[in-house]
């Protein structure tokens, strides 16, 4: 090989604080905070609190390689952790605090958690965990002296306390980029949720990669909302991205209903939010009820499960904003594609473009992904054949933490999630491998009759389950959340889906319910609602 004369640095999380602190140090971070006051500071106080809490942690005996957990809402002192606990060379585990009590005890101790931080609204679940967290050697409360709580947890530190003892001389080390930077465990909805583990290559790597136009976009000019929690994916890895292109953050804290949502958008003029369809449900309903508008939106990044319809529609015509749909998961760190429409996509009349704007979009440089079937054949990109799913490339996990890899040495990791890839390459999810229906040998996707369910401007929620069948073995069940004073018949539901698809994909029968149950990310639950629905049979025809 002939050397090339080009300098090698290993690619360090804690150079993207540098980065920010050095170039855009007058930039914000604005937080709600969990104690109720906003929060509001520069990347270039953020970059020396970093180094004072990566010297506290010192302090507290944190070495490279170990694992420090969080359970915290999207605020500066959980932003700093990203950096302070990576940028030491130790592990920021993430735990989601709607994991259930024992899976979230289960994760801290599969982790090996030294020590956790912890935001007030967490203490009485910790407290009630205390028995169960053996390895925990220090819980630090993310708040100031004055909020600090009466609480029986032991080793309990006060966060300010900590950062307020250090200098901010702080160096930061540089060592193997391949090094442990972050783990998130996936929700889990069969069996204890697994753990993924990033590196501080590919965290950087995700970031850059997902900035680029064809990705989020992301620039100085940007203020984005960051909606998408920070235990869910490092934030779709935004809390890295954001400071790497100068963006200001603006964190909301506890507070998720529509008001306090379009409160910061507003005050803090955001141009770019991220979130799961759920939450900009709550709030289109209150944009609707209050008349107010988004002036200062461009973008809006929805992912986590697919944007219904109407929702695009709402963004894109009501309020200017420019919908991008995305799809990702724990194990893609999470980017892997990004809907934007090509030229010839885009001058078609907005009607038309509506068929690729509801698919999940194109993949961006550095995640590759295939269809197969289920000999592992490669399927064509006609926009028809559908199978499962799989990706590989530099931000792409081998496997899971304390298990066997699961991906064999052609690095395509099974995602689970069955698909179709068009001429064009953009992809659509049309299931999760375990929900789609098998009927009389043919696939039917319950995410299109999901989709097409919420269409109906009485359906709220819709979700569609296979039911065994005598003569298909499977057909779909609808099951829906509707408006409480608008509730449709049957037979007008059935009516409405029956114009929209083949004859042979129209539910069987129709279940109302009062609410459908969630996961720890706000999906869907449908092993729960097979389980609820597990004695359910089909009315005789
Ligand atoms: P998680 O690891 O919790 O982020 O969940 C990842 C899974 O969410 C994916 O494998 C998909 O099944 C689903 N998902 C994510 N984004 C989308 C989307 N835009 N449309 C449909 N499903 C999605």
């Amino acid at each position: 090989m002939f050397p090339s004369l080009m300098q090698q640095h290993p690619l360090m999380i804690s150079s993207i604080i540098e980065f920010a602190e050095r170039w855009y140090p007058d930039v914000e971070v604005v937080s709600r905070t969990t104690e109720g006051p906003i929060h509001r500071y520069t990347y270039k106080e953020m970059g020396h609190r970093c180094r004072q809490m990566a010297d506290a942690l010192g302090k507290l005996g944190v070495k490279k390689g170990d694992r420090v957990g969080t359970l915290a809402w999207n605020g500066y002192r959980h932003l700093e952790l990203y950096y302070s606990v990576s940028g030491s060379g130790a592990v920021l585990h993430t735990v989601n605090p709607r994991l259930f009590a024992e899976q979230m005890a289960y994760v801290i101790d599969h982790a090996g958690d030294k020590v956790i931080f912890t935001d007030l609204t967490f203490i009485p679940l910790l407290e009630n965990l205390a028995d169960k967290l053996g390895q925990v050697e220090h819980i630090v409360v993310m708040t100031d002296r004055e909020h600090m709580p009466d609480t029986t947890l032991q080793n309990t530190h006060c966060y300010e306390d900590l950062i307020n003892a250090e200098s901010g001389d702080y160096q930061w080390p540089e060592f193997d980029e391949n090094s442990a930077s972050s783990i998130c465990y996936t929700s889990g909805t069969t069996g204890n949720p697994k753990g993924v583990v990033y590196s501080h290559r590919s965290t950087l790597i995700h970031a850059m990669g997902s900035s680029v136009p064809n990705g989020l976009g992301l620039s100085g000019a940007d203020s984005i909302l960051l909606v998408v929690p920070q235990f869910h994916v490092n934030a779709w890895g935004v809390s890295y991205a954001g400071p790497m292109n100068g963006c200001k953050l603006v964190l909301p804290g506890p507070a998720m209903d529509g008001k306090s949502i379009h409160e910061l958008l507003d005050q803090e003029q955001c141009t770019l939010s991220l979130a799961v369809p759920t939450i900009w449900m709550m709030l289109t309903g209150y944009l609707k009820e209050s008349g107010a508008m988004l002036p200062h939106m461009k973008r809006v990044v929805i992912g986590g499960s697919a944007v219904p319809e109407a929702m695009i529609r709402s963004f894109e015509q009501e309020y200017d904003v420019q919908v991008i749909h995305a799809w990702g998961m724990t194990e893609t760190s999470p980017l892997g594609t990004l809907n934007f429409l090509l030229p010839h996509l885009k001058a078609l009349d907005y009607e038309a473009q509506m068929e690729t704007k509801l698919k999940q979009g194109k993949t961006v440089f550095g995640v590759d992904l295939r269809i197969v079937d289920d000999e592992n054949n490669t399927l064509p990109h006609d926009g028809k054949a559908f199978g499962k799913l799989q990706a590989r490339g530099h931000w792409v996990t081998s496997g899971y933490y304390g298990e066997e890899p699961s991906v064999g040495p052609d690095g395509w990791f099974d995602t689970g999630d069955v698909a179709t890839i068009d001429k064009d390459g953009y992809m659509m999810i049309t299931d999760r491998t375990k929900d789609v229906i098998k009927s009389g040998g043919e696939w039917i996707s319950s995410i299109e009759l999901e989709n097409i369910a919420v269409g109906h401007p009485a359906v709220v929620e819709a979700a569609v389950i296979a039911v065994p069948h005598p003569k298909w073995d499977e057909r779909p069940l609808l099951i829906v959340v509707t408006q409480a004073d608008k509730k449709p018949k049957k037979e007008e539901l059935l009516d409405f889906i029956a114009e929209r698809v083949a004859r042979w994909q129209l539910p069987n029968d129709v279940q109302f319910v009062d609410e459908l149950p969630h996961g720890a990310t706000g999906k869907l639950n449908k092993l729960k609602l097979r389980e609820d629905f597990k004695d359910y049979v089909f009315p005789a025809t």
